[in-house]
């Protein structure tokens, strides 16, 4: 707060005040309004272009009062950031306080809220047999409801959003206008009178002429069929998670074949049941952005039986809670828990669209329950687990998106940030914020990808922004490198993929410091050609040097090495002990392909299709493949999450690992990681100790590389990113190691640390690269 030359006590006095943050669609004005005639004060209130603004004038102890709990007694969903008051601004004795809703000069801007869960309040009302009402599905107010998910254009008004369409009745425009109501210009309004219907249809889209749709759509359920649900940002398939056959027939038709899904419970209680929660957990379950919490699984017995088809060999399970008023309702009828998973066949995104569902979803969905508002963005659930209280997000979307994400320092000129190819999400910057895009998935995908380039434009059109500067990726193969390199009239900013995962981390933190970046994660393009993925960078936003990294190994047969763990357990084993690996009594070695290795390893030693990697994921997938767990995966990451879930909570000890020196950078020898595997499968050590030991020993080496380029480069702060550091496991006794070891340590926050967080870097990195080059 930045107070202007205090007016004596006693005195009539005028302010004028500046409320930054999310404070538009959020029942802030009407909050404000109750305010000043607590306090007595005229003036007025109304959305301007960088937040609220109020005149206020009355005495000035009650200007002082008012200001401290605009702060204190603020909304729920409003994020307040900056406030700023100035005194001494003019004042006429205007006894009234009143909101004004005239657009304002430069609003178009300002994006309102995310989509927010069901408030307490409406639940209430949703549940009362007198209320007007009473079981209605789309009912919100100020401060719940769809928000991102409707809008047309900027500002956010009704007419901009698809509520466009359903004109208010008599009760709902007197709710409307009235400043003392908590339906103040609430823009997505409605009651069964004049709101959005349900329907329920067939495979064929016929509308059944049924009474309840919510109670038929809930007796399909309880009979094993699959319903698609339209939700907030998309539809959802959903099923009973109890029953081992129904959830396998989902898997088949959706062409599913390993990755958890989701499951949907009534509330906290059944979700304490299946699953440890903690009081953080709890929170952010029942949070207003509502994402799907990963939780430790109860052990049976006691535990109620979940279908095993839900989140196969996984430690965790995916709970949300209901966040619409339909999903409430159904949610009590059905009284089990559902799967609730993307409305998509495979790896497509989900299908959002009424017009296109019943053919997208066509020979998976028994019946679809819907509706006739409209979904104008597409939105999947968010992801997020929890890290020493504190949430971790794993994917960014629904009810986070569009919340910006400030920079320590300001754009220049507009950024489009492109992202990687995997777990997509693109960035915008305008001065200091970043608009990061919902998770828009893996652009490989032909659908995923027009539904990108789609998702560009409209936040584009809706920020009213044209990019001058274009940040992508150096992988020349990457759509999002190839789309950014067609863009013409703008200037690129190629930036490395491990650097942009540290920048993303430092932006995150609001850090701009040169730092010891630990990048791991899968697979990355070097400035060398090689696949990089566990580094060590001394980096700033300038710029990084490559510090250490683990030893490279080659990848036999290349990308298809991704796809099948056991040629890198191969490709390790070799690395560890040469033409005698053969003779190891392993299991892994007595079920090796030993002919097609020959093929695969000739090719390699001639340097055919067998680049060189410091993949930290491959790293997992070959232990994981020694280790029996697997020797090929369905999706990315499979073979980590596997190893995450087996290894034993607390390691008795670490396996020896070096670290050498070549052409100046610390190399860590991971094959001494798995000799010391190897040695603990000969001794007969079970697999969990060996996963856990295997855990404790990366952590162990990190700590100690760190270390000793803290000796050469005098840096103390340590940032990490990349897609292994969702693995709890690895997460935990890193931070504690360094912490002991006398490191700063950042970690994530706002954005996930694997690639959906990679814009966020490049965002940052092309808004320092634009500052010095327009002379700064
Ligand atoms: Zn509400
Ligand atoms: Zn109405």
């Amino acid at each position: 707060m930045g107070p202007s030359a205090l007016p004596e006590t006693g005195q009539r006095a005028g302010c004028r005040i500046l409320v930054e943050g999310v404070v538009q669609g959020v029942g802030f004005r009407p909050f404000v309004y109750r305010l000043a005639e607590i306090h007595r004060l005229g003036g007025t209130v109304r959305n301007g272009q960088h937040g609220v603004l109020i005149d206020a004038e009355g005495e000035r102890e009650n200007i002082s009062r008012f200001l401290m709990e605009l702060e204190a007694g603020a909304p729920s969903s409003a994020r307040l950031g900056r406030i700023t008051a100035t005194w001494g601004m003019p004042h006429q004795g205007v006894q009234t306080f009143r909101i004004d809703t005239s657009a304002g000069e430069g609003e178009p801007t300002l994006f309102p809220a995310p989509d927010l869960a069901v408030c307490a309040t409406c639940r209430a009302e949703m549940g009362d047999p007198g209320n007007r009402r009473h079981a209605y599905p789309f009912l919100n107010c100020t401060e719940c409801g769809p928000r991102y998910t409707i809008i047309r254009a900027l500002p956010y008004d009704r007419e901009r959003t698809s509520m466009a369409a359903f004109s208010m009745c008599p009760a709902c425009r007197r709710e409307y206008l009235d400043p003392r109501d908590r339906r103040f210009h609430a823009e997505p309004t409605a009651c069964p009178a004049c709101g959005p219907r349900l329907a329920l249809l067939d495979s064929s889209g016929r509308t059944l002429g049924v009474t309840d749709a919510i109670r038929e759509a809930a007796t399909a359920l309880r009979a094993g069929r699959i319903v698609a649900v339209k939700g907030l940002g998309g539809y959802h398939l959903a099923c009973d998670a109890t029953v081992s056959g129904v959830v396998s027939e989902l898997r088949r038709r959706k062409a599913r074949d390993a990755k958890p899904l989701a499951v949907m419970v009534g509330n906290l209680e059944t979700a304490r049941r299946l699953c440890v929660v903690s009081e953080a957990e709890a929170d952010l379950l029942q949070s207003a952005a509502r994402p799907i919490v990963l939780l430790e699984r109860r052990r049976p017995p006691g535990a109620p039986a979940l279908a095993a088809e839900v989140a196969p060999r996984l430690g965790h399970l995916g709970l949300m809670l209901p966040y619409t008023p339909l999903q409430h309702l159904l949610l009590e009828h059905v009284d089990h828990p559902l799967v609730m998973t993307s409305g998509n066949r495979s790896d497509e995104p989900i299908a959002f669209q009424d017009d296109e569902v019943l053919a997208r979803l066509d020979g998976i969905a028994d019946l679809f329950l819907a509706h006739d508002r409209p979904i104008e963005v597409r939105c999947d659930d968010s992801v997020a687990r929890c890290l020493d209280g504190a949430p971790l997000l794993l994917r960014r979307a629904r009810g986070y998106v569009p919340l910006a994400i400030s920079l320590t320092h300001e754009a220049a000129e507009p950024i489009l940030a492109c992202g990687g190819e995997l777990k997509n999400a693109f960035a915008l910057v305008r001065g200091r914020e970043v608009f990061l895009s919902q998770h828009l998935g893996d652009l490989e995908d032909e659908r995923a990808y027009r539904a990108w380039t789609g998702a560009i434009a409209h936040l584009q059109r809706l920020l009213e922004l044209t990019p001058r500067l274009v940040a992508h990726d150096l992988h020349p193969g990457y759509r999002s490198t190839v789309y950014a390199r067609d863009l013409e009239g703008v200037r690129h900013v190629p930036v490395q993929h491990h650097h942009a995962h540290i920048a993303s981390c430092l932006a995150d933190n609001g850090i701009d410091a040169r730092v010891i970046g630990v990048a791991w994660d899968g697979t990355g393009y070097g400035t060398d050609g090689h696949v990089w993925g566990g580094e060590f960078l001394l980096a700033d936003l300038e710029g990084f040097e490559r510090a250490a990294s683990f030893q490279e190994v080659a990848m036999p047969g290349g990308e298809g090495a991704i796809r099948e763990p056991w040629r890198m357990a191969a490709a390790f084993l070799q690395a560890a002990y040469g033409e005698a690996m053969g003779d190891l009594d392993l299991a892994f070695v007595r079920r090796l392909d030993r002919a097609a290795w020959r093929v695969l390893s000739r090719a390699a030693e001639r340097g055919l299709n067998a680049p060189l990697t410091s993949s930290a994921g491959r790293l997992f997938d070959a232990v994981a493949s020694i280790l029996g767990l697997r020797d090929r995966v369905d999706f990315e990451a499979q073979a980590a999450m596997e190893l995450e879930a087996l290894a034993d909570p607390e390691p008795d000890r670490v396996y020896a690992v070096e670290l050498g020196e070549k052409e100046g950078r610390t190399i860590v020898q991971t094959p001494d990681l798995v000799r010391g595997v190897v040695e603990d499968l000969l001794a007969g050590v079970d697999a969990a100790r060996i996963a856990g030991r295997f855990h404790a020993s990366l952590a162990d080496v990190l700590v100690r590389t760190c270390r000793r380029l803290r000796e050469r480069s005098g840096l103390d702060r340590v940032a990490l990113s990349g897609g292994v550091f969702q693995n709890l496991r690895i997460l935990r006794p890193t931070i504690d190691g360094l912490g002991r070891a006398g490191f700063e340590v950042y970690t994530h926050h706002q954005v996930p640390p694997n690639d959906g967080g990679l814009a966020l870097g490049q965002a940052a990195i092309a808004a320092r690269r634009g500052e010095n080059r327009s002379g700064g």
